[in-house]
C-alpha cells in the first residue's frame, strides 16, 4: 500500500461519519503519489497525516432573537486548517446543510486552491447552519452580531480572515465588520468582499468569471490559439458566469449559452450581456424572460446546455451539473476544452471520461481561483490602506491566473502525465504548503 493510500485508508475509517471531507481527501491525496515518490521525506515526517488535521476547529452556539421575540440557537464552526503559508482565510457559508464534514471538506480544498495563486495566504472555512432566506434584515443583523460577537476573538488581519460564500454577500459581511469593529476597537481588514466605499476591491465581483475566460485562454495559447472565433458554451446566469461571458466576447468568442435552475438559452448570434444582466441582476428574473426578449435565441426547459456543438464548455453554476452523459455529448460533439467556473461542477464519471477521450479539463481549483486571489490582493490594499484601480487589479489576476496555469501545466509534465490539469492543480498546490510546513518543523 502506497503512503496516500494508507492515509486514505486511515481517514476513511475514522471519519467516516464525514463523508464530504472523506471524499474531498481522498481525491486530493489520491493524485499526489507520484509528488510523494519524489520526496520520501514527507513520509517521514508524517506531513500528510499532519496535512489532513485542521489546526484549529472552532465550534460555537449562536443565540439570537426573531423578531416575533422568540430566542433561536444555531451552531456556529471555524475551521483554521492550515496557516503554513500565511494567516487563514475561506469563506463563511451560511446554509442549514453546513456541518463539520462540508466545512472540513471545503477548508481542506481552499489550502491548495490558495496555495495555487502564489499568494502568501493559508486555508480555513466557516459558517453555520443558519438560513438567511425568508430572515428580516433585522433578524440577519441580530444573527451576524451575535455570530460575530464569538468568532471575533480567533480572527484578525493576520491571523484568520474569512470573506462571504453561499448565504453570505455584502449585507451580511457589512453587519459582520461592524460588529467585529466594535468588539477588537480596530479598523482593519478582517474581512473580505467589503462595499467599495469600505475598503472592498474594485473588480472583485468580475473576478471569478474573468480569472476562469484568462484560464481558458492561457491553456489555448500553449496550443497555439485563442478564444477569439471559438464557440463557447456557458452555464449559470449568476456572478460567475455572467462575467465569464464578458470577458469570453471580449476576447473575440462566439457565447452561446447560458442557463440557471429552471432552463437554458441557445443563442445563435452570441449572448447579449447587457440583457442578461438586466434580467437576472436587476430584474432578478428567470432565464426565459432573456429568449422572449432577445429575437433568434431560443429556451428549453431543463438541463442540457451541451446539446449545442462548442469548442469551448465552461459550467459555471453548481455542484455535479455536468453528468456523464453530457460528457457524452461533449466528446461526440468535438469539444475540446472544459473549463471549470463553478465548484466541483463535474462528476466524477463525467471528469474521467473527458480525461481519457483527451478532452482537456481545468479542474475549479485551478479556473476559479480568480476570487479568492482578488479577495487576497483585497487585503494587500487593506493593509497598505489605498485602494488601486480596476486595471491594475485586473493586470495582476491575469497575472496570477497566468502563473496558476503555468505552475498546474508544469507539475502535470513533471509528473509525467503532460496536459493533466488535475494532477497538476493538486500536486503544484500540494508541494508548496509541504515545503513550508517541512521548514517549519513538527508543528
Ligand atoms: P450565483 O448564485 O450568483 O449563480 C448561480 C447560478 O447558477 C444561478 O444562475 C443559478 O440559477 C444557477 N443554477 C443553480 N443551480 C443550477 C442548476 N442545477 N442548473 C443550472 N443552473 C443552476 O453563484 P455564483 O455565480 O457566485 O457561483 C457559481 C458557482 O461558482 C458555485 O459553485 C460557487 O461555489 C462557485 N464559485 C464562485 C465564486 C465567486 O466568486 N462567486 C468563486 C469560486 C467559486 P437561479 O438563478 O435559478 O438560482
Amino acid at each position: 500500500m502506497s503512503y496516500s493510500e494508507r492515509v486514505i485508508a486511515q481517514l476513511a475509517e475514522r471519519y467516516a461519519g464525514q463523508p464530504e471531507f472523506v471524499q474531498a481527501t481522498s481525491e486530493v491525496l489520491g493524485s499526489i503519489q507520484p509528488a510523494l515518490d519524489r520526496h520520501p521525506e514527507f513520509e517521514e515526517a508524517a506531513l500528510l497525516e499532519r496535512l489532513v488535521e485542521p489546526e484549529r476547529i472552532i465550534m460555537f452556539r449562536v443565540p439570537w432573537l426573531d423578531d416575533a421575540g422568540h430566542v433561536q440557537v444555531n451552531r456556529g464552526y471555524r475551521v483554521e486548517f492550515n496557516s503554513a503559508i500565511g494567516p487563514y482565510k475561506g469563506g463563511l457559508r451560511f446554509h442549514p446543510s453546513v456541518n463539520l464534514s462540508i466545512l472540513k471538506f471545503l477548508g481542506f480544498e481552499q489550502i491548495f486552491k490558495i496555495s495555487l495563486t502564489g499568494l502568501p495566504i493559508g486555508g480555513g472555512k466557516g459558517g453555520a447552519d443558519f438560513d438567511p432566506k425568508g430572515k428580516s434584515d433585522a433578524e440577519v443583523m441580530r444573527f451576524c452580531q451575535s455570530f460575530m460577537t464569538e468568532l471575533f476573538r480567533h480572527i484578525g488581519a493576520d491571523t484568520d480572515v474569512p470573506a462571504g460564500d453561499i448565504g453570505v454577500g455584502g449585507r451580511e459581511i457589512g453587519y459582520l465588520f461592524g460588529q467585529y469593529k466594535r468588539l477588537a476597537n480596530r479598523y482593519e481588514g478582517v474581512l473580505t468582499g467589503k462595499g467599495l466605499t469600505w475598503g472592498g476591491s474594485l473588480a472583485r465581483t468580475e473576478a471569478t468569471g474573468y480569472g476562469a475566460v484568462y484560464f481558458a485562454s492561457d491553456v489555448l495559447a500553449d496550443k497555439g490559439e485563442s478564444l477569439d472565433g471559438k464557440r463557447v458554451n456557458i452555464t449559470g446566469a449568476g456572478n460567475v458566469a455572467t462575467y465569464a461571458v464578458q470577458k469570453a466576447e471580449q476576447l473575440g468568442a462566439l457565447v452561446q449559452t447560458v442557463s440557471d435552475s429552471t432552463g437554458w438559452v441557445y443563442d445563435p448570434a452570441g449572448i447579449d450581456v447587457k440583457l442578461l444582466r438586466e434580467v437576472k441582476e436587476v430584474r432578478r428574473g428567470r432565464i426565459s424572460e432573456y429568449a422572449q426578449e432577445r429575437e433568434g435565441s431560443v429556451y428549453h426547459e431543463g438541463a442540457g446546455c451541451w446539446e449545442v456543438p462548442c469548442d469551448v464548455y465552461m459550467p459555471c453554476a453548481t455542484q455535479n451539473e455536468l453528468p456523464l452523459e453530457g460528457a457524452k455529448a461533449l466528446v461526440e460533439a468535438g469539444c475540446g476544452l472544459v473549463v471549470e467556473g463553478a465548484n466541483m461542477p463535474t462528476t466524477l464519471k463525467a471528469t474521467n471520461l473527458l480525461l481519457e477521450k483527451g478532452v482537456t479539463f481545468c479542474p475549479g481549483k485551478a479556473a476559479n481561483a480568480g476570487g479568492v486571489a482578488v479577495s487576497a490582493l483585497e487585503m494587500s490594499q487593506n493593509s497598505e490602506r489605498l485602494q488601486w484601480t480596476f486595471e491594475e487589479v485586473d493586470e495582476r489576476l491575469k497575472g496570477i491566473m497566468k502563473s496558476i496555469h503555468d505552475n498546474a501545466r508544469d507539475a502535470a509534465d513533471e509528473c509525467g502525465v503532460p496536459g493533466n490539469y488535475v494532477v497538476g492543480a493538486n500536486v503544484a498546490g500540494f508541494l508548496k504548503v509541504a515545503d513550508a510546513m517541512m521548514a517549519q518543523g513538527i508543528v
